[in-house]
């Protein structure tokens, strides 16, 4: 540990009314030194267990000791019984404090603290999670918080005590190893309280759909995919969520996996890229994309025999390894062609109804199963059978539109990047007037200006009396002039 690791004796805490918190009390001048920057509170660790937050006395910033109104000798460290108890020490007793240094990467992802009261008010025993927690993390943010510590705290007119059961840090939600980390904003809290307590919690499931990511920033640029963060943040937030959280977690919670979404949108605006990364992200590899017409069969009953075997290696998986099956995503692209609504099908046969319902056995019918992933993809969304869209089917459907300036100033970034690597990008290339000039075009049409813009920059190198005389490569600029006449073609 890093700096001086003065002596200070423990002392109780000072006010009556402190008895309800969970800071620990010291002397502006000893605080000085555990202060840590940019934040009112200051952490020390006490002995080799406590993490502590020592704020000044009511919570005032630091900045302004000048409201002290109650202020704790020289050397001396205030801890309640909870706290005392907690750094196994007694009041008189010397301790050692050390400044306490967050590592990076120290913002809880998920704590799960149980709830019992001390304190009983005239309100009700019903706790909302989803406000309980935003509570949480206002009044506790940027604090350390440490499996197994106990925090008194006061809502809605009850003391409660909580403790943490569970503290995991953003990235390593699964391991079971990491024991402590600082609240932000983005803390998702899990309430859990033991029938003999007389609390109920509600709203628990809400909590956890609208806290998980809301503030998530995904760098999707690196991926190769331009202007849609947003999108995506909402697709991780929607769907992914439940995934992320070890099972104990989600069966607590009583969210069931979603199983099935609906990427819908004008065509080359990135469903497909957006589909993959996913499928990338959730399980570590290439997921299986197939293509509505392709799974159409002209024979009765065949297609519906390839919908089943799409699914067979998910199945094969759930049988043989139940719960550990790893999880299975399927891209439908297209899905349209094969889940198109009944009054759109003439024929009046039925058939497009028991593909659909082949499909629906798989993802919530009777052969359901849990570890499939299935991400429908269509231009054409008003097409779908209704039934494709309920809850617990396709039932997180994101629109996917053309992208807007910064989008496009993002597509055609990563489709130039690797020729201003290699400079063959003239430096008169001005990507932002391009963004501006191509109002409604799609990724996929930006793609092919940067294309087009390549063919007049490469045509302009060859010889064409001898096109077998070699090109010379140094040569190769595409210009802005190159791009300006890709947008007029
Ligand atoms: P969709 O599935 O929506 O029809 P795709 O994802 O297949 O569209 O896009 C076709 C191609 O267009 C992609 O391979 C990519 O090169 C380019 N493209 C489309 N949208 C984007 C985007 N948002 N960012 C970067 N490239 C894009």
């Amino acid at each position: 540990m890093a700096g001086r690791s003065p002596t200070m004796i423990v002392t109780n805490t000072p006010a009556k009314d402190l008895a309800y918190t969970n800071f620990a009390y010291c002397n502006p001048s000893d605080l000085r030194n555990y202060v840590v920057p940019g934040s009112k509170l200051a952490f020390a660790v006490i002995g080799d267990v406590s993490v502590l937050s020592i704020a000044y006395p009511f919570n005032k910033h630091l900045t302004d000791l000048s409201h002290a109104t109650c202020i704790i000798s020289s050397g001396h460290i205030a801890l309640n019984a909870i706290q005392r108890r907690h750094a196994k020490v007694s009041t008189g007793d010397p301790i050692s404090v050390n400044r306490f240094i967050p590592p990076e990467n120290f913002n809880l992802a998920l704590l799960t603290l149980e709830l019992e009261f001390v304190k009983k008010g005239a309100r009700d025993e019903h706790v909302d999670a989803g406000l309980l927690s935003q509570q949480i993390r206002n009044r506790f943010v940027n604090q350390v918080m440490t499996a197994g510590q106990r925090v008194t705290f006061e809502y809605h007119g009850n003391g409660y005590i909580f403790t943490v059961t569970q503290a995991a840090i953003e990235g390593q939600e699964k391991s079971k190893g990491i024991e402590r980390g600082m609240i932000s904003a983005d803390t998702y809290i899990i309430f859990e309280a033991p029938n003999s307590s007389g609390i109920k919690i509600v709203n628990q499931r809400e909590a956890a759909s609208s806290n998980i990511f809301r503030h998530k920033e995904f760098n999707l640029q690196s991926f190769g995919i331009g202007g849609l963060s947003a999108e995506f943040a909402d697709i991780f937030r929607r769907a992914f969520a439940s995934r992320v959280f070890p099972s104990h977690v989600t069966s607590k919670l009583g969210i069931k996996h979603v199983k099935g979404m609906l990427l819908y949108g004008p065509p080359g605006t990135g469903k497909t890229l957006m589909a993959r990364q996913i499928g990338k992200m959730l399980n570590g590899k290439e997921p299986k994309i197939v293509n509505g017409p392709e799974v159409l069969s002209k024979f009765v009953g065949e297609t519906e025999k390839n919908v089943r075997d799409l699914f067979a290696d998910a199945e094969q998986d759930q049988r043989t390894k139940g719960d550990q099956s790893e999880l299975h995503i399927i891209i439908f692209d297209e899905i349209d062609a094969i889940c198109k609504s009944r009054g759109s099908t003439r024929d009046g046969t039925g058939v497009h109804d028991s593909i659909v319902n082949q499909l629906l056995t798989k993802i919530d019918g009777v052969e359901s199963l849990n570890n499939v992933l299935l991400i429908g993809m269509t231009n054409r969304k008003d097409l779908l059978d209704e039934a494709l869209l309920r809850p617990g089917r396709l039932e997180v459907q994101v629109e996917i539109s053309l992208p807007d300036e910064n989008g496009r100033l993002q597509i055609l970034q990563i489709h130039t990047n690797k020729m201003k690597e290699s400079s063959f990008l003239a430096p008169d290339v001005n990507l932002e007037e391009l963004a501006a000039r191509t109002k409604n075009f799609s990724g996929a049409e930006l793609e092919g200006v940067v294309k087009s813009a390549v063919s007049y920059a490469l045509n302009r190198q060859l010889n064409m009396e001898d096109l077998t005389k070699p090109v010379d490569e140094d040569n190769i600029k595409v210009t802005m002039e190159d791009f300006l006449n890709a947008l007029h073609e």
